[in-house]
């Protein structure tokens, strides 16, 4: 292995072990690979492993879709000869991808594509896409809505009752850390529209440190940290 940040070690069974220091993370990540995958199957099989490897002990499976959430923007909406079949498109797509998958929550993220400090890159509330997500066969939708450009939380009594709701309660973008208090503004504003069990707290997006989107680590977790402190305020005041 020529990548100095690896290290590798082959144990006793054969077994080939390869180690990299995250000094910037908090957490450990362990990846177990096997001789399976595209190179192994047949045309017909072609990404089958990695869609039950990508499941297989999770208890929920996440997909994002930025692309069938940037056909709420009018502008990106022109710029297709028929933006409702690129639509259903991503529907066909994903729910042929969850087809069969039982026994876990199944989950989409919609966003408008965020780019850290440089804002974002789609505009418009969800009602465009309406018909395309009641067709998604996800068990949650997970919806950014801090940020203003994606219109109001009304739109979630137009989504299936039988499921439930990612709540983008918290920006990703801005450096500006939410207080418990916003946030749990924010949920009580959606909980005008939907039961409080089909409700689950989220930011709008991911953080991506280290990428185009660079946000300081420590200000993720005080963003996280006020998210567990508002669902905390949020259980009190609103109990099942
Ligand atoms: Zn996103």
């Amino acid at each position: 292995m020529d990548n100095h940040f690896y290290q590798r070690t082959v144990l006793p069974n054969g077994v080939r072990v390869l180690t990299s220091a995250m000094p910037t993370a908090r957490s450990a990540s362990v990846s177990l690979y096997v001789g399976a995958g595209s190179r192994y199957e047949s045309a017909g099989e072609a990404g089958l492993f990695r869609r039950d490897d990508e499941i297989a002990h999770h208890t929920v499976a996440q997909f994002d879709d930025p692309h069938l959430c940037l056909l709420a923007d009018p502008k990106v909406r022109a710029e297709f000869k028929d933006p409702d079949a690129e639509a259903a498109l991503c529907v066909d797509l994903l729910n042929e991808i969850i087809a069969g998958v039982d026994g876990i929550t199944t989950a989409v993220h919609l966003c408008r594509r965020n780019k850290g400090r440089q804002g974002w890159i789609g505009e418009g509330g969800y009602e465009p896409i309406v018909p395309f997500l009641q067709r998604l066969r996800v068990s949650q939708y997970v919806l950014e809505f801090t940020i203003p450009v994606a219109g109001d939380f009304a739109v979630l009594r137009k989504l299936p009752d039988d499921r439930q709701i990612g709540l983008g309660c918290v920006d990703c973008r801005g450096a500006q850390v939410d207080s418990p208090e916003a946030i749990v503004g924010r949920v009580e504003q959606a909980l005008r529209h939907v039961d409080r069990e089909r409700v689950w707290l989220n930011p709008d997006c991911g953080f991506a440190p280290g990428s185009a989107a660079d946000i300081p680590i420590d200000e993720a977790y005080a963003k996280l940290g006020n998210e567990a402190a508002a669902a905390r305020i949020l259980r009190e005041r609103h109990p099942a």
